[in-house]
């Protein structure tokens, strides 16, 4: 069959041709550019804004402002915008994601979309991974902002700040390191707000997302940051809304819950073993007890039965004890540092201090490690990263690794991934994967790999999956006498340096996969001469060595694209070994036996183009059970985002609207009853109305937030019990769908009662100062423990344990569905080709 993408064109090469001619419009406009004065310059942004007043569209001003921002590039940084650039903005503009690969200068890109939008007076969001590169690139693009006068603000975990056009001067250090180094006084401490009210604000997705949510908890109108949700750029977009996009973010606060029962359960956790009392499920991350072990638990509690004596809560804190002991490993899943447990993200390989794991299970693992048990917590309000970035007008991203996500780009936010054109050809080599039959033959040939590399001079970048190999490798490495810097999230505050430098002559950098993500690496060093980049060019430039492939193939072309930027040599190789997690879970038996049929020693690799073709569609098919389980989490939260928006924009109005709104929302709750008017009417005589109106917005918001996280609690009950519900041969998602929405309306008889009840008792003169939640704990941003619990999440294991063998089930493979006794479809499912649909 012909496809329509054959028939029509690619829609996004389409765009990239089309765009072509508004790329000669701005090249048309550069000599007049260039002959503004600096500050005829800067008056084109207040030209620009008046004909929008106008009537004027962004369209039709792009090509005018995207030469403004091209020059005022040139002017202060010495950067002068590629055409494929231009056309990475056009891209930006039109709402789609720019593929462009690594050291393309996607940061400059975003200048020119960022700059457009910013004309219309409400705000753009640019979002970055972490704190250091939304300071650095706000500090690095700050003056080409600066120099057509727009404002721009950072935030980050630890602070805001405005960029200061007051430093203006042109700055040597800033522009030679301004790619790897932030430069911090240029960056004046400011108040969240005041960053926000900025013409443009950087800051990273989890500060986006948080920020929102402690708006949608705040008392006072003063207290609230954001100013609206208009446009959004998002950097690395794959790594914040595909990678992340299973740990929703939330909002808590303890809530008292005795730190015996996780020491305790930790301890019998400690006797169990895996096979005899409880099997392991790597795929999923999830455990299952089997009736053996829950013996042997139950008589090491002194209880009967663990289930009628202890009830639900004693099982799902003994599970998860024995979920932290299986599946979560120190200086892999997390770190101990003084005295706390810090989650490392699995992707980026970097800690996460303040972040903790939900559902009891950070409070297992600090047991587990003998470290104080922090109170469990409450969730305040949460979202998803998916959810929140719906909420932008206009949304676009810019990354190396979207193509083989566009499915899911497409789906879940209507981003088209467009591929845009390197400016200079890519020469790199990506070879063929090699396999070993061992791990231990693996990192010897490795370090061989290395060293030889090392004595050439040829510059390496190792790639790992985890601290814990990091570790292992620069053993290996000691023992052969190689140099090396390890980059890993226990130093991380050196990363970008170490990155940046990784492309030195003779230097060998160890990093986890994605650590010092968003840095460049130039041949010959960061500040390296023309000589010396020439130097590594002769040499082969940089080989990047991935030491295992990741589940998706995304994270890996990430690591390959380290290296070839801007047309440099470059070469790239995978080792892989029998024994890595993606072997032993997904390579077939054909593999495993082809190598035994050899006979090849453990430190002797195959080369073989089947073994790579069959190690990606592993990959392929690993990927799309995360996508799935990504949709999941979204079908889920779509349930709640309804219910979310209508509570928030309540809010919003009772803590922000004039009187006549606050009034208004109370009309409109009470609507027919004349029992409510009637109090309404009396009160508002009995107090006045501006002490009445001022009382009656501090109940509401009082009573709307109790009941709000009473209904989140109550939800995620919900989603527990819908699950256990779906060998019934019943939807889960439909279910939960009803329930929620009856759940809901129940909450909203509820809140109105007890608003008119609490209006009625009113006595005039204790208008009372509002108490937030805020007020009564300090807040915490958490990750849920089913974020980490891999692709189902526990919800659908435990239905399938509850399944008998002779159920009917469905499952499929993604192209076939089957219906079958649960006895034979369970093989089938352990495979992983399998999946259990109800
Ligand atoms: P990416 O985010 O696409 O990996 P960066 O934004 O980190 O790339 O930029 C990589 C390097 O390319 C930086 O050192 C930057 O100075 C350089 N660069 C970007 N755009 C240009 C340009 N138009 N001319 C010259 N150098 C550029
Ligand atoms: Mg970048």
């Amino acid at each position: 069959m012909i496809s329509l993408k054959t028939l029509f064109g690619d829609p996004g090469q389409k765009l990239v041709k089309g765009s072509q001619k508004t790329v000669e419009a701005i090249n048309a406009l550069e000599p007049k550019m260039g002959a503004l004065s600096d500050e005829q310059l800067r008056d084109m942004t207040h030209a620009l804004r008046n004909r929008i007043a106008g009537g004027d569209t962004l369209e039709s001003l792009l090509p005018e402002a995207f030469a403004a921002v091209r020059e005022a590039s040139r002017r202060t940084l010495g950067l002068r915008h590629f055409d494929v650039q231009l056309i990475g903005g056009i891209v930006l503009n039109s709402s789609g994601i720019a593929e462009m690969k690594t050291g393309e200068g996607k940061t400059l890109v975003a200048t020119t979309a960022v700059y457009l939008n910013a004309l219309m007076n409400k705000g753009v969001h640019v979002v970055t991974v972490n704190d250091y590169l939304a300071r650095r690139d706000a500090v690095w693009m700050g003056q080409i902002y600066a120099a057509l006068g727009m404002s721009l603000g950072v935030i980050a975990g630890d602070g805001s700040w405005r960029y200061d056009a007051a430093h203006k001067e042109l700055d040597e250090e800033r522009d030679d390191t301004g790619s790897f180094h932030i430069v911090h006084e240029f960056l004046r401490p400011t108040t969240r707000r005041e960053a926000y009210e900025a013409d443009i604000t950087y800051g990273t997705n989890s500060e986006f997302g948080f920020d929102y949510l402690r708006d949608n908890i705040a008392y006072e109108q003063k207290a609230l940051n954001q100013r609206g949700h208009y446009f959004a750029v998002v950097d690395e977009i794959d790594s914040i809304l595909i990678d992340e996009a299973r740990t929703p973010l939330i909002i808590s606060a303890p809530a008292q819950d005795s730190e015996d029962i996780y020491r305790s359960m930790s301890k019998v956790a400690a006797t169990l073993q895996k096979d005899r009392d409880y099997t392991v499920d790597e795929k999923r991350k999830a455990i299952h007890l089997n009736d053996e072990g829950i013996t042997r638990a139950e008589k090491a509690l002194g209880v009967e039965n663990i289930y009628t004596e202890g009830g639900i809560k004693y099982v799902h804190h003994l599970e998860t004890a024995v979920r932290a002991q299986a599946l979560f490993h120190k200086d892999k899943e997390y770190v101990v540092k003084d005295g706390e447990i810090i989650i490392v993200d699995e992707f980026t390989g970097r800690m996460q201090p303040g972040r903790r794991w939900s559902e009891g299970l950070h409070q297992a693992i600090e047991a587990k490690e003998g470290v104080a048990v922090q109170r469990e917590s409450r969730t305040y309000a949460s979202i998803t990263y998916q959810n929140y970035f719906r909420l932008y007008e206009k949304l676009a991203g810019m990354t190396g690794t979207a193509k083989t996500s566009s499915e899911e780009f497409y789906t879940v936010y209507k981003l088209d991934v467009v591929d845009i054109p390197t400016n200079k050809p890519v020469i790199r080599k990506d070879e063929n994967d090699l396999i070993y039959q061992t791990e231990q033959g693996k990192f010897k040939a490795i370090a061989r790999a290395i060293k030889e590399l090392h004595q050439k001079g040829q510059p390496v970048l190792v790639g790992t999956v985890s601290i814990e190999k990091n570790e292992l490798l620069s053993a290996f490495l000691r023992q052969e006498g190689v140099p090396h810097e390890i980059l890993n999230a226990k130093n991380h505050e050196r990363e970008g340096e170490i990155v940046a430098g990784a492309g030195a002559k003779g230097a060998v950098t160890i990093a986890t996969n994605m650590a010092g993500r968003g840095v460049d690496i130039k041949l010959g060093g960061a500040l390296a001469t023309p000589e010396q980049s020439q130097e590594v060019r002769d040499l082969g430039g940089l080989f990047v060595l991935g030491t295992e492939r990741h589940e998706a193939r995304r994270i890996d072309n990430q690591l390959r694209g380290r290296s070839g930027r801007q047309g440099d040599p470059g070469e790239t190789r995978f080792f892989v070994s029998l024994e890595d997690s993606l072997m032993r879970v997904f390579a077939s038996d054909t593999i495993k036996s082809l190598m035994g049929r050899f006979g090849i020693p453990e430190d002797e690799a195959i080369e073989n183009r089947m073994v790579t073709r069959s190690l990606e569609s592993a990959q392929t098919k690993i990927e799309g059970f995360n996508f799935d389980a990504r949709k999941h989490v979204l079908e889920y939260d779509n349930v709640l985002d309804k219910q979310r928006r209508a509570i928030y924009e309540r809010r919003r109005k009772v803590l922000v609207g004039r009187p006549d709104a606050v009034a208004s929302v109370l009309t409109e709750l009470a609507g027919e009853s004349a029992e409510a008017r009637a109090v309404l009417e009396k009160k508002e005589q009995e107090l006045g109305p501006d002490t009445f109106l001022q009382a009656a917005r501090t109940i509401m918001l009082q009573m709307l937030d109790t009941l709000w996280v009473d209904h989140l609690e109550s939800m995620e009950y919900l989603r527990g019990s819908v699950n256990l519900r779906a060998y019934g041969q019943r939807d889960p998602l439909v279910e939960y769908r009803k329930e929620g929405t009856n759940m809901f309306k129940v909450m909203e008889e509820e809140f109105k009662g007890r608003v008119f009840e609490t209006l009625d008792k009113l006595a005039p003169a204790q208008p009372g100062t509002p108490q937030g939640l805020a007020a009564a704990a300090p807040i915490v941003p958490v990750i849920p423990a089913s974020a980490s619990a891999g692709p189902q999440g526990q919800a659908s294991t435990t239905a399938e344990s509850e399944l008998g063998r002779n159920d009917k089930v469905t499952i499929t493979n993604g192209t076939e569905t089957q219906e079958l006794k649960y006895k034979k479809a369970e093989p089938l499912i352990a495979s992983g080709e399998w999946k259990l649909v109800k």
